[in-house]
């Protein structure tokens, strides 16, 4: 069966699927899931990642973590954990970075959520060695106060977008074309209640025909993160690329070897996300007792956190052509027309912390 035929299926049971479903079932299903059937980091991959460009971004987030680690009062143990880490290789650089402090690294149990299998195995090829515990998903990681890592997880969340009309919004679902066969959207007739988790001054602003998304996983997921934070200490760090204001939008996307493509004519076969609505995730946050952080551009971020020093620490020790490669991925993470302004950094904290390095 291929996901098509599951996904005809589905609409013969149940009638038009919800993008969230759509979303959920062709990155993560365990049979067809993008990511649960591939490895689609890196050059020969589908996308590349801040921590695939640099070992550096994976570093400063390791030395931000161990100054975190002593700022939240260098607790005897803590949960180090990461969501959705790809490959493994932004934790493998934060590891080897962070051995600078190595109390940071006697107190720390590293705990991965990650769905994917076939994910799973690569991270333990480079992550081994610190017996991290995998996870589903995060409600089953251990009591305690916790370092969490994000880089662009949140963007892989399951969204729902909402069409304005003149009556209010209704969503848009998935369903499949009666000649063709093949998958197309529709909009549905009767006006969705999930309208209510639209920010006011979107529900002000929608003109008829204007799609607004909304992230009910992320919401929820960031309630737990927070109400975690708040009970048993800790600051989480989440990076994306997503907008600072609530707007409306269409920004799913579906990327293949390194290109934007047709969503429908690649389900399952390409990476699909939405930006991060950093402004609703820190609505939640606060609302659960948690401290937010920023967001800040990742330029802004990794500048204060030394990036440049970095570079020409490293530039110095290595040939004349890798010093020139180490400069250019420098140049991609925080240049404004690359990756230094889209992706914003943000920090949930617990508790009050005196000082927040980036932040
Ligand atoms: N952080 C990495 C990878 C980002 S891709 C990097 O920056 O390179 C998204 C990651 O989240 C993948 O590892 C994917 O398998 C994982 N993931 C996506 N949805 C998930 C879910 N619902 N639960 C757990 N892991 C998930």
């Amino acid at each position: 069966m291929t996901i098509l035929d599951y996904m005809r299926q589905r609409v013969e049971a149940d009638g038009p699927i919800a993008l969230s479903e759509v979303m959920k079932d062709t990155l993560t299903h365990p049979c067809f899931g993008y990511y649960a059937t591939r490895n689609p980091f890196g050059s020969l991959g589908d996308f590349v990642t801040a921590p695939e460009i640099s070992q550096i971004f994976g570093e400063l987030i390791g030395l931000w973590a161990a100054v975190i680690w002593q700022q939240i009062g260098s607790p005897r143990k803590v949960n180090f954990i990461e969501l959705g880490p790809g490959s493994g290789i932004m934790m493998a650089d934060a590891l080897r970075a962070s051995q600078l402090v190595p109390d940071f690294h006697v107190a720390l149990d590293l705990h991965l959520v990650e769905n994917s299998l076939a994910l799973r195995k690569i991270q333990k090829n480079l992550l081994a060695r610190y017996a991290p515990t995998w996870h589903n998903d995060v409600y089953g990681l251990p009591c305690g106060p916790s370092i969490i890592i994000a880089n662009e997880f949140f963007d892989t969340m399951p969204i729902t977008q909402l069409v304005r009309s003149r009556l209010g919004w209704h969503e848009r679902r998935l369903s499949f074309d009666q000649q063709t066969n093949m998958p197309t959207w529709t909009i549905m007739p009767e006006i969705s209640h999930l309208a209510n988790l639209l920010h006011p001054k979107v529900l002000n602003s929608a003109q008829p025909e204007d799609i607004a998304e909304v992230s009910s996983v992320s919401l929820s997921l960031a309630d737990a993160l927070a109400r975690r934070l708040v009970s048993e200490g800790g600051v989480a760090l989440v990076i994306d690329y997503g907008y600072c204001n609530s707007a409306v939008g269409d920004t799913l996307q579906a990327i293949k070897e390194h290109k934007f493509v047709d969503i429908l004519k690649n389900l399952g076969e390409s990476d699909l996300t939405a930006h991060v609505d950093f402004a609703a995730l820190s609505a939640v946050v606060n609302r659960a007792g948690a401290i937010v952080y920023g967001p800040l551009t990742q330029g802004n971020f990794l500048l204060s956190l030394g990036i440049i020093q970095r570079t020409y620490n490293l530039m110095k020790e290595s040939n004349h052509k890798q010093a020139r490669n180490i400069e250019a991925a420098m140049v991609r993470l925080i240049h404004s027309n690359e990756m230094g302004s889209l992706f914003k950094v943000v920090a949930w904290a617990g508790q009050k912390i005196n000082l927040l390095p980036g932040l």
